[in-house]
């Protein structure tokens, strides 16, 4: 699909090894060449990742030891780093020379949902991107997303110069109500867009199962989560934020030539899925009965599917989610405590306790 791209899996710099608070650098530069040797040469970067050292680390251990066209780099427009259409340029300029490139591959918009797309929209951040391109400045262009299908798909259809979508993509959040990657696929897949997958691994908790999940896959659990995401028709990229020099060696090895899952291996992940939603805190089976009595519009299913994920995994993106469907589907804190909601929930969950429970879980400190 894009020529330039060696083999479909990433290497994410976000999660890089650190000494102290200082990032190792000696490290990051043998991850690099471990990965480029392996035949690898996509690499993924943001300008707010790891306190913004994210950039410079990857000009020192990539851009100033490989040539520029040995290697595929893709950065992002962030949003909390601009507030007007005139700050864009600017700071797509300071990208480029803190990565000490003249291009990017790819450039997407960031963590696109409802609320930050039309912020993007308002700044006219598209129209700025797609001008770069016209530049040559961009060599292809896209959006990362964290929203509902509904909404990727009104962004797609706006916006049909979108060459590719970044997204949240695993096997346990396939069918999850919060994160719908099934669906997001799905609509990718209708508008033909080329599919970059982030989280194959679910920030690395799908590399260490819980012992009784863990013993119904033959391979490594880390092997059957990428070579899940990659074995999708239209993802042409599967990222990962690699933290070791260890991770890198082993997940070049398991995506130097990844087989799709067997049916006997799919029917192992799915009683993989089955263990891991037991063991979740909330009993919520997302029918969203709840939602159409609540006077506060509270997206109920959403936010216990991220407290469960939060709870299981810890993950950052369950406390990102939560934010997002606070925001986007009434704030928990606004319930009247009219138990509308518990009257029809057919599990007979709490959910008054249980939103309670849900604020107090993200309002601690990470
Ligand atoms: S109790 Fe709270 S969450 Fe349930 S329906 Fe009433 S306002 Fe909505
Ligand atoms: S009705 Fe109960 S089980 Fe159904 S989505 Fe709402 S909380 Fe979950």
């Amino acid at each position: 699909m894009y020529p330039n791209i060696k083999k479909n899996f990433g290497f994410g710099f976000m999660r890089l090894p650190m000494i102290g608070d200082q990032i190792d650098l000696e490290q990051t530069t043998k991850m690099v060449d471990a990965f480029m040797a392996a035949g690898f040469n996509y690499f993924d970067t943001a300008h707010g990742y790891l306190d913004s050292r994210s950039e410079p680390t990857l000009r020192k251990t990539l851009v100033e030891r490989y040539p520029r066209e040995s290697y595929v780099l893709t950065n992002k427009l962030s949003d909390n780093f601009f507030t007007t259409q005139e700050e864009i340029r600017p700071l797509f300029q300071q990208q480029l020379e803190v990565c000490g490139v003249e291009y990017f591959d790819f450039y997407l918009m960031h963590a696109q949902d409802k609320r930050i797309f039309q912020k993007y929209k308002d700044c006219r951040a598209y129209e700025t991107a797609l001008e770069l391109k016209a530049e040559g400045k961009i060599r292809h262009f896209g959006i990362s997303f964290h929203d509902k299908a509904s909404v990727l798909d009104e962004i797609l259809t706006q916006y049909p110069q979108i060459e590719v979508v970044q997204l949240q993509f695993n096997y346990l959040d396939y069918e999850s109500a919060s994160v719908e990657s099934r669906k997001c696929y799905e609509v990718c897949r209708k508008h033909g867009k080329g599919v970059i997958v982030m989280e194959p691994v679910k920030g690395g908790r799908l590399a260490q199962l819980p012992e009784e999940a863990s013993r119904e896959l033959k391979d490594s659990p880390a092997s059957y989560a990428l070579r899940f995401a990659a074995g999708f028709e239209g993802i042409f990229m599967v990222l990962s934020g690699m933290s070791t020099l260890e991770m890198v060696e082993e997940n070049c090895r398991l995506m130097a030539d990844p087989k799709p899952l067997s049916d006997g291996e799919l029917a192992a992940i799915s009683r993989v899925v089955e263990i891991m939603n037991r063991q979740n805190a909330i009993g919520c089976t997302a029918c969203g009965y709840c939602l159409a009595g609540c006077p506060m519009g509270i997206s109920i299913p959403n936010l216990f599917a991220c407290y469960n994920s939060g709870k299981l995994y810890g993950d950052f993106n369950s406390r990102y989610y939560y934010s997002l469907h606070s925001h986007s589907g009434g704030n928990p804190k606004s319930c009247v405590e009219c138990g509308a909601c518990e009257e029809i929930c057919p599990q007979h969950l709490p959910i008054r306790q249980l939103l309670k429970d849900a604020i107090a879980f993200f309002s601690r400190k990470k």
